[in-house]
């Protein structure tokens, strides 16, 4: 690990930037608000968390729409949501998400998740999905402090 204080919304825009000619292509945006929190991290392994779950947003939406990144700050924490606005995730479905392979891509590789763990384990992190009210879900980030 390479770890440094890094500004975490500068790495969440950054991350954006890169994906926003995908996006855009779904006629897609993608915004990021909230708190601007130092955070001490790899910083090329948690922008990678990002790119892994922003572009599984990205693929999940059939329809224009927003993939909306927000930032709060609650005890010694620091809450990311990456909410968008997809089909959402079958109840059954959830818990397989992170297992190795599990995909329900025709040329998925079911990997993504996994590595997403991961790399949030070594940041003593962990991720938490919940279904949106009106439409699609939010994989939320917390970190410690
Ligand atoms: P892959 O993208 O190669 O399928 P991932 O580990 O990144 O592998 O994701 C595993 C599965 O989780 C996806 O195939 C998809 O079914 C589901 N998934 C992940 N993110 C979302 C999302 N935002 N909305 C709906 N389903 C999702
Ligand atoms: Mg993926």
């Amino acid at each position: 690990d390479n770890k440094q204080e890094e500004s975490l919304s500068q790495m969440i825009e950054d991350v954006l930037e890169l994906l926003r000619p995908q996006a855009k292509l779904k006629n897609i945006t993608l915004d990021v608000l909230g708190e601007e929190p130092s955070i001490y991290c790899d910083k090329s392994q948690i922008k990678q968390v990002f790119i892994n779950i922003i572009k599984n947003a990205i693929e999940a939406m059939e329809e224009p729409g927003s993939i909306t990144v927000t930032i709060r700050l609650e005890d010694d924490e620091v809450i990311i949501d990456i909410a968008d606005e997809g089909p959402g995730i079958p109840e059954e479905v959830i818990h397989k998400l992170g297992e190795p392979f599990f995909t329900t891509k025709q040329h998925g590789t079911g990997l993504g998740l996994m590595i997403t763990k991961q790399l949030l384990e070594r940041h003593q992190a962990n991720l938490e999905i919940l279904q949106n009210e009106i439409k699609g879900s939010t994989f939320r980030i917390r970190l410690p402090l």
